[in-house]
């Protein structure tokens, strides 16, 4: 990928001499025109094909996964967080009773023994009904242990997932960066080519090449071969182009680009 490589297709061998010696023809000049098109296409082509693209893809889907399975766990551990508060503000509700319950009891001021022992059954009621939510509240503590795990664990695979991301999106960008400055470097070239061209030749290549949906329209002739079609010329066509004056367009007859020779 080194910026104008493909400009170093002038040595090409061209059938036909160039006359004024040393100074490319102005199809060649073309040609190399279309040489740093086909490069910027490339360009393109390479940066939105990136391998890191999919690769980015499919963490994306990872990442939509595993939110999905947290969204999950998320709601499972809240509702038995929900269940354990609960259970909790019971107790701490009959903590609360038994306290006062036994300060009555033992309170000097108690009247009658029947009072009493209505008290102590009913502490002994509030004792069970708390040793049962207890028993519940260790219940959902079980329940919830392995959850927070698999929570964590997901966390883990989520960060790890993201770090992965990071890394592919600066490769991304670093490559997007590199294409950017060698379709600078390559506009650069272009634009110095463009200046020297024949503006006839430049202008009817632009037409074409803005009505060639992306097929080629520049061909070189190398032997009897069009390079934009990759066809044989039959030999009294061939005869036929090279005999043109050099500055005279010709076209393929097989693929219809404009032929460099
Ligand atoms: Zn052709």
């Amino acid at each position: 990928m080194t910026p104008g490589a493909a400009g170093t297709d002038a040595a090409a061998p061209d059938p036909v001499p160039s006359d004024g010696g040393a100074a490319p023809s102005p199809l060649e000049v073309l040609a190399q025109i279309g040489d740093l098109d086909v490069r910027l296409g490339q360009i393109t082509h390479h940066v939105t094909n990136l391998p890191e693209r999919e690769t980015r893809a499919g963490i994306e889907a990872e990442l939509g996964a595993f939110a999905s399975e947290a969204r999950v766990l998320d709601a499972q551990i809240a509702g038995l967080e929900r269940q354990q508060r609960r259970h909790e503000d019971e107790v701490a509700l009959i903590e609360t009773k038994r306290a006062h319950n036994s300060e009555r009891l033992y309170d000097s001021h108690l009247t009658s023994p029947k009072e009493a022992e209505a008290l102590t059954a009913e502490a002994a009621s509030l004792g069970r009904r708390q040793i049962e939510i207890e028993d519940q509240i260790l219940e959902l503590m079980e329940e919830l242990e392995p959850l927070n795990e698999a929570r964590a664990d997901l966390a883990a695979r989520e960060t790890e997932a993201a770090q992965r991301m990071e890394s592919v999106d600066a490769a991304i960008a670093a490559a997007e960066s590199d294409a950017d400055s060698e379709r600078r470097a390559v506009h650069a070239q272009r634009a110095e080519l463009v200046a020297a061209a024949d503006p006839a030749l430049v202008s009817t290549y632009e037409q074409r090449r803005s009505q060639s949906r992306g097929a080629p329209v520049l061909g070189r002739l190398v032997g009897t071969t069009c390079t934009a079609c990759h066809l044989d010329l039959a030999s009294v066509e061939h005869e036929r182009i090279t005999r043109l004056d050099p500055a005279e367009l010709a076209e393929c007859p097989e693929c219809g680009a404009l032929l460099v020779r």
